[in-house]
């Protein structure tokens, strides 16, 4: 039935005029305050999505909204050609708070990780010449969409029917150092790793692998590039999920959450590799614009402080520990796992393939979640989500899953 206001505004429509390279779900969201969000017919839902870790301050937090409304009423966009205070101010930050030098803009995280597979090949043509081009990831990673970042992703349904693809990549097995050790030689430019891969069903690296990749960089001559774009920014309790690690790289991607819902991304990087990017060799012409870096600005602000990011761990247990309660009911999980706020439970033998249901019954029953493949249901709301929206979306998943049956 149509609503008064807009009449042919609904789901229908996107099947109608929208490439069907997504299946969004039926609901419509009109606003969001929090983490709470409400849809075209009024309803609210509880957001344990954040917009797929992209939500870090919630929806509409004013910061980020004076942020980005006082910017817009200053200066939008002048191009690469010229700089501007905002992209200044957050290099600035960037770099006073992380092992890098330098940063590099970017809008979205694939765009940000095809720079820095780029420099990483430039650096090693600079330095060793032609022959030293490969990059070894790992099976299961996600890196972006882009020809090159899916070629590196370790997913081989997202290259399928996109041939030919770049060469020169080999995939190894995540937090497994020998088959790493079987593929690295004197011809890889680089590694390319998440400290947990997201979309390959939250799975953490070990600290011992990261230093054994590592160590392994260092004897070949490769550069460590860490894909921090859905663990960074807060997301694990740490600003970067490095800083926990005891590993440093060499190059680090970030995005999702770093714009809180403006799309901005960066590639933070060592001088030594920086410096391969001379004038002309890479771009982006939206990369740097004012009104991404100043809400970039307000939002890291306001996340890298202690008393937030120590709240990050708090809020993960408390998640976490519902979602144990309401396993200890249903028996549905085999593993709750991940970091701080980036969630993954892995459903067990009778629940396979249920994520999709699972999920869709959540939106039925007012909450927002994530899936990371079919059999993990995944969770990566606000990093200030009130303690009772906590428990209400607790209250509300287990009320979705009592509605599916194993
Ligand atoms: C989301 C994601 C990307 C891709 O980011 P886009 O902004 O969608 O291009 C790359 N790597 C990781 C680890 C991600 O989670």
């Amino acid at each position: 039935m149509s609503m008064p206001n807009q009449p042919s505004i609904n789901r229908a429509l996107f099947d109608q005029v929208m490439v069907p390279n997504y299946s969004p779900g039926m609901m419509i969201p009109l606003r969001g305050k929090g983490s709470r969000v409400w849809d075209q017919n009024g309803k609210e839902y509880v957001d344990f999505a954040g917009g797929i870790a992209v939500s870090a301050l919630g929806h509409t937090h004013p910061a980020l909204v004076s942020a980005l409304t006082d910017q817009a009423g200053k200066l939008w966009h002048v191009s690469n050609v010229l700089t501007n205070e905002p992209a200044l101010r957050l290099a600035r930050m960037l770099v006073d708070c992380t092992f890098a030098d330098k940063v590099f803009f970017a809008n979205s995280g694939g765009e940000a990780n095809e720079a820095a597979f780029k420099l990483a090949r430039r650096y090693a043509w600079d330095h060793y010449g032609p022959e030293k081009n490969e990059i070894v990831s790992f099976h299961n990673s996600f890196h972006g969409r882009t020809l090159f970042t899916v070629s590196v992703g370790g997913q081989e349904k997202y290259t399928e029917g996109f041939a030919p693809i770049p060469g020169g990549i080999h995939h190894a097995i995540f937090n497994d150092i020998d088959s790493v050790k079987a593929l690295i030689s004197d011809k890889t430019c680089a590694v390319v790793v998440e400290p947990i891969q997201g979309e390959g069903g939250v799975v953490s690296a070990e600290h011992d692998f990261l230093k054994g990749l590592r160590a392994l960089c260092d004897q070949h001559n490769a550069l460590l590039v860490f894909d921090e774009i859905q663990t960074g920014v807060g997301r694990t309790g740490s600003l970067y999920a490095y800083m926990n690690s005891g590993v440093v790289p060499d190059i680090l991607t970030t995005a999702k959450a770093l714009g809180g819902g403006f799309p901005i991304a960066a590639m933070l990087a060592t001088d030594r590799c920086a410096s391969s990017f001379k004038v002309g060799t890479h771009g982006s012409t939206y990369g740097g614009n004012p009104l991404g870096c100043a809400v970039a600005e307000a939002l890291l602000k306001e996340v890298n402080q202690p008393h937030l990011l120590a709240a990050v761990i708090r809020k993960g247990e408390r998640i976490r520990d519902g979602l144990h309660a309401i396993n200890d009911q249903y028996g549905l999980f085999k593993d709750i796992r991940g970091e701080g706020l980036l969630i993954g439970c892995e459903l067990n033998e009778q629940w396979q393939e249920k994520a999709k249901a699972i999920m869709t019954a959540a939106s039925e029953q007012g909450l927002m979640v994530l899936i990371a493949g079919p059999n993990v249901v995944r969770i990566a709301p606000s990093l200030i989500i009130p303690d009772q929206d906590i428990d209400l979306g607790l209250q509300r998943f287990a009320l979705s899953i009592e509605a599916v049956s194993p």
